[in-house]
């Protein structure tokens, strides 16, 4: 069973290992670009967009694909909604694997915000220190934001004319823990993290060492995403949902007479 994987997520890769030797599933793995140097799979894979929609179509046909998981991140909004006209389409079946986003517990200072802009001014007009892990190609609000002083983590290095003037960049990829992050918030005498809110294991220790050092989170909400098909929230989920695809593959379209 021939299955396709939209990736960039801890998700897809878990997916990609789990199913690597798998004899049921031929799964391949597809890759954004956006990272220059993306960790190679223990499964075919290919970089790049599709051209769109219709893009996509084309590819899963051609290729004679059986099934489609959208394991993208919870803030890459267009391939998800590609996905599912494309899925729709050519009546392919499709899941998504959509994490739980992180919720605020005892000790936790969060202000919610509904995108980048609000997250830039929500820092306010007192020059401040802020940490950004929300990634490097949205970072223009924070360039209208010159009165603080920014450090930027991020798995790549960002064009410099993308940044802010005062900002120092920390290239690392996770998972990380909460020592490190503890001193990397206090090494660089953060005043306030700014986060999107990814969900997941591999980045949440930023948030437990924001807690221990009592610094404010401008939590980036998700974009609205209006989703009516299959959900799980992880690899193992769907590894299910491919079991349960497969087993119903396996059998005949029309179910045989019964013998009187
Ligand atoms: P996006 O805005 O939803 O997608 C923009 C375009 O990139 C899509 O229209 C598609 O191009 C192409 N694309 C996206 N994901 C693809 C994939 N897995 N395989 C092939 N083409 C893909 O997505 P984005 O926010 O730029 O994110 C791109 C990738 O980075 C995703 O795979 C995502 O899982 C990963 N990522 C994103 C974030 C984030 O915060 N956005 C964080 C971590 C990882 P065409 O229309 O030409 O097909």
């Amino acid at each position: 069973m021939k299955i396709l994987i939209l990736g960039g997520t801890t998700e897809a890769s878990q997916l990609a290992a789990a199913l690597a030797c798998d004899a049921r599933f031929e799964p391949s793995l597809s890759y954004a670009g956006r990272t220059s140097a993306p960790r190679t799979p223990p499964i075919p894979h290919r970089i790049g967009g599709f051209g769109g929609v219709e893009g996509l179509i084309a590819f899963l046909t051609t290729g004679g694909f059986h099934a489609l998981i959208d394991a993208t991140h919870p803030f890459a909004a267009r391939i998800s909604a590609h996905a599912q006209a494309a899925a729709e389409a050519i009546g392919l079946p499709l899941v998504a694997v959509i994490r739980p986003p992180w919720t605020p517990g005892p000790g936790d200072f969060w202000r919610r915000c509904a995108d980048m802009q609000a997250a830039a001014d929500a820092i306010g007009e007192v020059p401040r220190r802020v940490m950004l892990t929300v990634g490097r190609l949205e970072l223009s609000p924070f360039r209208g934001a010159p009165q603080h002083s920014y450090v930027l983590r991020s798995i790549d290095a960002p064009d410099p004319a993308l940044l802010p003037p005062v900002c120092e960049i920390v290239t690392a990829r996770g998972p990380f823990d909460v020592a490190g992050e503890r001193a990397l918030l206090e090494q660089h005498d953060i005043d306030v993290l700014v986060t999107k809110n990814s969900g997941g294991d591999a980045t949440a220790a930023k948030l437990a060492a924001a807690r221990d050092l009592r610094i404010p989170v401008l939590m980036v909400e998700r974009p609205p995403r209006i989703f009516e098909g299959d959900v799980v929230a992880d690899a193992a989920g769907a590894v299910a949902w491919l079991e349960r695809l497969h087993a119903t593959m396996g059998r005949p379209a029309v179910p045989s007479v019964p013998r009187v």
